[in-house]
């Protein structure tokens, strides 16, 4: 079953059957990941997991993919070199065109597949404004689905370890280890105010931080502690937790 909806024609998109089923649009971010891993990290991992997960779907599942948003909203990278941002304008923008197209070719389902938390906002919001513009039915699948370790790790990398660290690195050293330089690999955990945890860790009170005031590296976590067999138990454990979510949405109906 083909499922990457760039690898049909025209005419076979506009007859494959739609009552059912969902398109998977995967939105990244071309910025810093330290400097043992490459800038094109987010939008990688979820295309890779996305085909990973798309390949072990059963026919019935209908679900097809498009080819990725290649660039997010990535200004809290702001001063790395490599850090390639939409603004938020632009990126709500660029959903909004796509998602008519989506409409306009006779789908009903609409899932963002998200691979990068700075995202997260615009992305929740362009889903509900496409649902009210649109009609479709509109998801977000956001990260944590499939960085989600199937193993122990330490307190700090668990609180702090949210960019380029363990979990990441294991990632893409699973996918991509030609692009991975473990010698440049640090361990770094941020010294947040005492007062201050709160606000940095995605709770009812949020800083707008930059990396750079956090860590010279660009690094949140310990890098040296990815290996690609985490990785593969990462993805293994990752694929059939987002197929089921797949399956579950591309058969969600809104009550009549
Ligand atoms: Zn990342």
């Amino acid at each position: 079953m083909i499922r990457h909806l760039h690898h049909l024609s025209w005419t076979q998109i506009r007859d494959l059957p739609k009552s059912e089923g969902v398109v998977i649009l995967p939105v990244g971010a071309i910025e810093q990941h330290g400097p043992h891993l490459p800038i094109w990290t987010d939008t990688l991992l979820a295309t890779e997991v996305l085909d990973h997960t798309l390949a072990a779907l059963p026919d019935e599942v209908a679900a097809w993919a498009l080819p990725p948003v290649t660039y997010g909203k990535s200004n809290e990278h702001t001063g790395f070199a490599g850090t390639f941002s939409l603004s938020a304008s632009t990126l709500l923008a660029t959903l909004h065109d796509i998602a008519k197209g989506v409409a306009a070719s006779g789908f009903r389902r609409l899932a963002f597949l998200n691979g990068h938390g700075g995202n997260m906002a615009v992305l929740d919001a362009a889903a509900r404004d496409i649902r009210v513009e649109t009609g479709l039915m509109t998801f977000c699948l956001h990260p944590h689905l499939y960085v989600e370790p199937p193993f122990p790790i330490s307190d700090n990398e668990r609180r702090l370890g949210f960019h380029a660290g363990e979990l990441e690195t294991s990632l893409v050293l699973a996918l991509k280890p030609e692009l991975v330089d473990m010698r440049q690999a640090p361990t770094h955990f941020a010294q947040f105010p005492p007062s201050a945890p709160p606000l940095f860790f995605f709770g009812m009170a949020s800083a707008a931080w930059l990396s750079r005031d956090w860590s010279s590296t660009g690094v949140f976590g310990d890098a040296t502690l990815g290996s690609a067999d985490k990785g593969q138990q990462i993805i293994a454990a990752a694929v059939p937790r987002l197929g089921n979510l797949i399956a579950d949405i591309s058969r969600f109906e809104i009550p009549a």
